[in-house]
């Protein structure tokens, strides 16, 4: 991708945007020995998910075989009929956990610090078969084939797969620091052709409120890439008026 980017023309620059100024009708992006003009940007920062504690290495290698998924739109499908755990007993995981329950019986929800699940919630998971552990986890170990959860006490439950339900942290500094209207808090509100409600910027991608998929993120950015053009070639007396 990177190549085909630059192959029409595009520069790519490593490292990280800290600060956006408009200036005269134009903006300056500066990072770490960046300093970038624009007439307009693209925001599509993206989120991280908080994760459970793991060393980032076993992070790493738990992904990649399976042990451990953070999306169950992307692969509920492929954690069929195996024993899931789901980490976060709240609304959160309550709400992943059935979500999953679509995929498999075998559920077990797992405190990630209290447990805070209302009686409705809890009759809901019961009338579905999804079992609420109340002891919260010691640690979580993902060298093995399957994903070992450890107890206080020297017990231990195991999973094929983890879905850690603890939500995700918004790359939205930027759009703070630009005023940027938010929805949600902290994902970035737009348009239907993905402006935001500053002149100029444009957003796309998990940082905007919608659903957080790739072809989600690709469709905004094929949106917003057409409507940055042709706001460009309006200011620029392009277009018919
Ligand atoms: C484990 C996992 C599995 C997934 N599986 C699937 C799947 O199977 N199918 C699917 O459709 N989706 C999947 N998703 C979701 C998918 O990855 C996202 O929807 C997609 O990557 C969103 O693209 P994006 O460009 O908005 O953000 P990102 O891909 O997160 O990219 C944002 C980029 O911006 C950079 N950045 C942030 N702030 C700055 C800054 N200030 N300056 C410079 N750079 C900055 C970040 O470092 C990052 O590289 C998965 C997500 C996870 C976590």
């Amino acid at each position: 991708m990177r190549a085909q980017a630059e192959l029409y023309g595009a520069g790519v620059l490593r490292g990280r945007i800290e600060t956006i100024e408009e200036r005269d009708g134009s903006f300056l992006a500066c990072g770490n020995n960046i300093a970038l003009e624009a007439r307009a940007i693209l925001l599509a920062t993206g989120t991280n998910n908080r994760r459970p504690d793991l060393d980032p290495a076993m992070h790493r290698s738990a992904l990649e075989r399976g042990l451990l998924r953070y999306c169950p739109v992307c692969d509920g499908f492929e954690a069929g009929d195996k024993a899931i755990g789901v980490i976060g007993a709240d609304a959160r995981g309550v709400a992943e956990a059935l979500f999953l329950r679509t995929y498999s019986e075998d559920i077990t929800i797992l405190p990630a610090g209290a447990v805070d699940i209302s009686s409705d919630d809890r009759t809901l998971l019961e009338r579905h078969g999804i079992r609420v552990e109340e002891r919260p986890p010691l640690r979580l170990d993902c060298t093995g084939s399957r994903a070992i959860v450890h107890f206080r006490d020297g017990s231990q439950l195991s999973f094929d797969t983890i879905y850690p339900a603890l939500g995700s942290e918004a790359n939205d500094h930027l759009a703070q620091a630009l005023c940027l209207d938010m929805a949600d808090g902290c994902c970035i509100a737009v348009d239907q052709k993905q402006r935001t409600s500053r002149g100029a910027i444009y957003a796309a991608g998990d940082i905007v409120f919608a659903l957080d998929q790739i072809s989600v993120a690709m469709g905004h950015a094929a949106i917003a890439a057409t409507t940055l053009h042709n706001d460009l070639r309006n200011l620029d007396g392009l277009t018919r008026q």
